[in-house]
């Protein structure tokens, strides 16, 4: 028997967070020395949106150094962990033809490197990413997402990588969070924990902060990859690292 790994959703935060002290790259070194380590690990980005869903069979996946205005040092980084085309295709399996087209013009965006060089240091677990399907909507991606349960199994740990709330244009670095980003954050913490799917799904039910928080959906989608793959007797486990 392959021991189910965990399914994890991680607010990926600034890009610069991969590279500076900050509490969350220690919450995410403090992770990985806690985790068992996967056969390979899937990795949903917020940051890789296609028409149609898409998965990475590249073999190695070249580290994508997706955003601009950053120091030369971001652009340096490498994540040099093999490829997984083998489980690529086993996820394919998951779904009717077709539903999932493979391809090698992706890598590792820094939704994921940026996470998983602390996570996983060495670079020594196989990783792939499946992309965002931008024609599907909230409860088309639960659903698809729920297929993608059985890997967990086969010992592919799913690793989600977003952000709860995200709205750059209020982003100020020099004062803590809002009221209505932490109205957001404690509506999905409690729709986790209570198993409410219908409230992770339909977030307007959580009225205007849910406006503020998700004004686009890619940073929030990626947290519906791991609540879909939930088992009824799976542990959790919240942490929420606190800003310097
Ligand atoms: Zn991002």
């Amino acid at each position: 028997m392959t021991e189910r790994m965990p399914a994890l959703f991680i607010g990926h935060g600034n890009p610069m967070n991969a590279i500076t002290d900050n509490p969350y790259r220690d919450a995410w070194l403090a992770l990985g020395k806690n985790l068992p380590k996967p056969k390979a690990i899937l990795c949903v980005s917020a940051h890789w949106q296609t028409h149609g869903t898409q998965v990475c069979i590249a073999n190695p996946p070249k580290t994508i150094h997706d955003f601009a205005g950053f120091p030369a040092e971001l652009f340096a980084q490498q994540y040099a962990a093999p490829g997984a085309p083998e489980f690529a295709n086993q996820l394919c399996d998951l779904f009717v033809a077709g539903t999932v087209n493979k391809t090698e013009n992706w890598g590792l965006d820094h939704g994921a490197w940026s996470i998983l060089q602390s996570i996983f240091p060495a670079a020594d677990v196989p990783v792939f990413q499946l992309s965002l399907n931008v024609d599907l909507d909230f409860a088309g991606h639960f659903s698809f997402a729920k297929n993608l349960a059985a890997l967990r199994g086969q010992g592919v740990m799913i690793i989600a990588s977003g952000n709860i709330v995200h709205n750059l244009g209020w982003l100020n670095p020099n004062s803590g969070p809002t009221d209505w980003a932490l109205s957001f954050d404690y509506y999905i913490k409690a729709a986790l924990e209570t198993g409410n799917d219908d409230a992770l799904i339909n977030i307007s039910l959580a009225g205007n902060v849910a406006k503020l928080s998700v004004p686009t959906h890619e940073h929030y989608l990626p947290l519906l990859y791991v609540a879909a793959v939930r088992h009824t007797d799976d542990e959790r486990e919240a942490d929420n690292a606190k800003p310097n």
